[in-house]
C-alpha cells in the first residue's frame, strides 16, 4: 500500500457508489465523490465527514474526454493522486432489440464502456507513477444476456475484457484491475426497472429473492465489501478477475 490513499469512486452520489465512497473512507482513503451533478454529491460527502472522513464533491459527466481528466486532475490537486478507481456510474435504457433507438445504445455503450477508458487513462498516469494502485469496474450478470438489455449487456460485457485487459497492461507497476458482477442489488436503478414494468418495488424483490440461493436481494454493502477486499493488499495477487456477487454461482 502506498502512504497516499486517495480513492475515485464515479456514480457515488447515491446507490452502489454511495456505499463504496462511504466504506473506502472507513477503509482510511480520501475519496473523490463523482458524478454527473456535484451538488447531488453532498450526501455521501457528508456521511463520510461525519464519520471522521475526508471526501471532495465531484462533477463529472465521465462519458466527456475533457471533463474526466478534469476530473482526475481536481482530484489529485486537492486530495491528492488517485491510486483507487472504481469505475462505477452507471445508466441503463432497457428496451427489445427491435424497439431500441441508436441513442439507447449509444449512451449505455458511451458511459459504461467509454466513460471506465477515460477515467481509467487519465488515473493510470497517477497508479503507475505510485507503483501501486487498484481499477475495480463495475460489470454485471447481466454480460451473461438479458431480455431487454441487449446495449447494457454488451457493455458489461465488454467492460469484462476491459478489466483482463487492464491487468495484463498494468500488472508490471504494481496496479491490479477487477470487475465485480452484481446479481440485483437494491437501489434506484432497480426501483426504475420494477416501475418500469409496473410491479411494486417490494413486491419486485420478494420476486427476486425467490431465484436467488441465499434467497435475499442485494444491497449496496455487499458490494462495498467486495470492493474493500480487492482495493487491500490481501488481493495484490488478484488480477483480471470478475467476481459475481450474486448470491449464488454465475458464469
Ligand atoms: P444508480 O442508483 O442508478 O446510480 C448510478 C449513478 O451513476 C447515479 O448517481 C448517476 O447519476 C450516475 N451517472 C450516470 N451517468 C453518469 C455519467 N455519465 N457520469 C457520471 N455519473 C453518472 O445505479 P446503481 O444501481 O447504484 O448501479 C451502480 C453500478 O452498478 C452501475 O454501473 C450499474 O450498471 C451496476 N450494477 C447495478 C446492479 C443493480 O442491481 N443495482 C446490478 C449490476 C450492476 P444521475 O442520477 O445524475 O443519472
Amino acid at each position: 500500500m502506498t502512504d497516499n490513499r486517495v480513492a475515485l469512486v464515479t456514480g457515488a452520489a447515491r446507490g452502489i457508489g454511495a456505499a463504496v465512497a462511504v466504506r473506502l473512507a472507513k477503509e482510511g482513503f480520501a475519496v473523490a465523490v463523482c458524478d454527473l451533478d456535484e451538488s447531488a454529491c453532498a450526501g455521501t460527502v457528508e456521511t463520510i465527514e461525519k464519520d471522521g472522513g475526508t471526501a471532495l464533491a465531484v462533477g463529472v459527466d465521465v462519458a466527456d474526454s475533457a471533463a474526466a481528466s478534469a476530473a482526475v486532475a481536481r482530484v489529485a490537486a486537492e486530495l491528492g493522486p488517485p491510486v483507487v478507481l472504481v469505475n462505477n456510474a452507471g445508466i441503463t435504457r432497457d428496451n427489445l432489440l427491435f424497439k431500441m433507438s441508436d441513442d439507447d445504445w449509444d449512451s449505455v455503450i458511451s458511459v459504461h464502456l467509454r466513460g471506465s477508458f477515460l477515467m481509467s487513462r487519465a488515473a493510470q498516469e497517477h497508479m503507475t507513477k505510485a507503483g501501486w494502485g487498484r481499477i475495480v469496474n463495475l460489470s454485471s450478470v447481466s454480460a451473461l444476456g438479458n431480455r431487454g438489455q441487449v446495449n447494457y449487456s454488451a457493455a458489461k460485457a465488454g467492460l469484462q475484457g476491459f478489466t483482463k485487459t487492464l491487468a495484463i497492461e498494468l500488472g508490471k507497476f504494481g496496479v491490479t484491475a477487477n470487475a465485480i458482477a452484481p446479481g440485483f442489488i437494491a437501489t434506484e436503478m432497480t426501483a426504475a426497472t420494477a416501475a418500469r414494468v409496473g410491479v411494486d418495488f417490494e413486491d419486485f424483490k420478494a420476486a427476486a429473492a425467490k431465484e436467488i440461493p441465499v434467497r435475499r436481494v442485494g444491497v449496496p454493502e455487499d458490494i462495498a465489501g467486495t470492493v474493500a477486499f480487492l482495493v487491500s493488499d490481501d488481493a495484490s495477487f488478484v488480477s483480471g478477475q470478475v467476481v459475481y456477487v450474486a448470491g449464488g454461482p454465475r458464469a
